[in-house]
């Protein structure tokens, strides 16, 4: 499936050129163009695969290119004001060669929480493509102003999408680490999984074929029920010497091979994707839709093995739409990618809300006493001493 990206803040930006680099060192080809859109000129700078002549910079006459700190109705603002300057951007893209647009950002800041849903909101009014999301949750432990801003994008992005793939910072960050070593390596992770998922169909450029294609249509359709998506990934590593690229491509016997093998490898792999650490957890019975797509060298990809995997996800979730295919790529490694679209049961966007709600609160009252507190502190009672003017 053919994307155009844009990566819409800071951690939008770095996520975006994460994608592009997946897709570079894999070949895949699934990214038509890549936009970089920002308030902040060093945070554009700092990307490596986002070239200068694919940068927007936005507010600057009001702003004058230091961001918005983490105001997101100012990002929103700044970012509708200039939103000329994008379109007109995406409208030198090849636009026809285009299935899908993906507008990125993380919620929690300021830049991409407010302005990545403007921006989505002018491409579903100008194009007929699909325009989806992907939205960063901020970690629990950034506060209040985060998770307040977090709640309120979410809110406005996910009805101006198609539909929201949502990745939670909090299930992924890892302990001992530094923030930026911590982020390199949670990009790189959800590059992978987007990258597998959205470059099936498109080959690896090995020439070998599928037995039974993911196409653009089929992610389509899966991420046509609207609302939030969630994706679980899983891989391992196949026990052997890796085989000359004649042997991948006379792929296709996996079921007759090896007794049975690659059948379980297959739905063994699919249920650790499913119910392992997805990119936004949550309950995923009730989903509404869902993808399978299997990556791996041919001989190993069972068709069989792909079938079963379909069948034990249409029990899990309680849905008969899922999908399912196969995507041969040479590799050492089988890897499952599991969308899950229209999940409704998802525990952390609920305490993410409560957390939004009490900090709303907590802002408010402090404002006023703070406004009580300043009047008290200026005014001298009845000795009163006269202002210049
Ligand atoms: P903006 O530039 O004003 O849009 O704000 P940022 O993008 O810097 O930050 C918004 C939120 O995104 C933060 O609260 C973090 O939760 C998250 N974040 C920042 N950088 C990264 C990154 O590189 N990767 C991921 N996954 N999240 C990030």
């Amino acid at each position: 499936m053919k994307l155009a990206l844009i990566g819409i803040g800071q951690a939008g930006g770095k996520v975006v050129d994460a994608i592009v680099d997946y897709e570079r060192r894999t070949n895949t080809g699934f990214v038509v163009d890549a936009i970089a859109v920002n308030t902040a000129r060093s945070d554009l700078r700092g990307l490596r695969n986002i070239p200068e002549s694919r940068q927007v910079l936005v507010g600057l006459t009001r702003v004058k290119g230091h961001g918005v700190g983490a105001d997101n109705e100012l990002g929103a603002e700044v970012t509708a004001e200039d939103v000329g300057e994008v379109l007109s951007m995406v409208d030198d893209l090849p636009v026809h060669e285009i299935d899908a647009f993906l507008v990125v950002a993380g919620l929690g800041g300021g830049t991409g929480s407010g302005g990545a849903p403007v921006v989505a909101r002018e491409l579903k009014h100008i194009y007929t493509e699909p325009v989806y999301g992907l939205g960063v949750l901020p970690a629990r432990d950034e506060g209040g102003i985060y998770t307040l801003n977090a709640a309120r994008s979410f809110q406005t992005f996910v009805r101006e999408v198609d539909n929201l793939i949502v990745f939670d910072n909090d299930a992924w960050r890892k302990t001992g680490e530094s923030l930026e070593a911590g982020y390199g390596s949670i990009n790189a992770e959800l590059a992978r999984r987007l990258g597998v998922l959205f470059s099936a169909g498109e080959g690896d450029g090995s020439g070998a074929v599928a037995e039974s294609v993911v196409d653009a249509s089929e992610i389509i359709n899966t991420l046509a029920s609207g609302g939030i998506s969630t994706i679980g990934y899983a891989s391992v590593e196949l026990d052997r010497p890796k085989r000359g690229l004649l042997s991948r491509l006379s792929g296709g016997a996996a079921d007759a091979e090896d007794g049975g093998d690659s059948t379980n490898r297959i739905t063994s792999l699919v249920r650790r994707a499913a119910l392992g650490r997805l990119t936004l957890p949550c309950e995923i019975s009730g989903a509404e839709r869902g993808l399978v797509v299997v990556a791996g060298p041919p001989d190993v990809l069972s068709r069989r093995g792909i079938e079963r995997a379909r069948t034990w996800l249409e029990d899990e979730t309680g849905t008969m739409e899922i999908r399912g295919g196969d995507y041969p790529v040479g590799s050492n490694f089988v890897a499952a990618v599991v969308l899950l679209s229209g999940v409704y049961d998802v525990p952390r966007v609920k305490e993410l809300q409560a957390v939004a709600i009490e900090t709303q609160r907590d802002m408010l009252a402090k404002r006023e006493s703070s406004a009580a507190s300043l009047d008290d502190l200026i005014s001298t009672g009845d000795d009163r001493i006269e202002p210049l003017f």
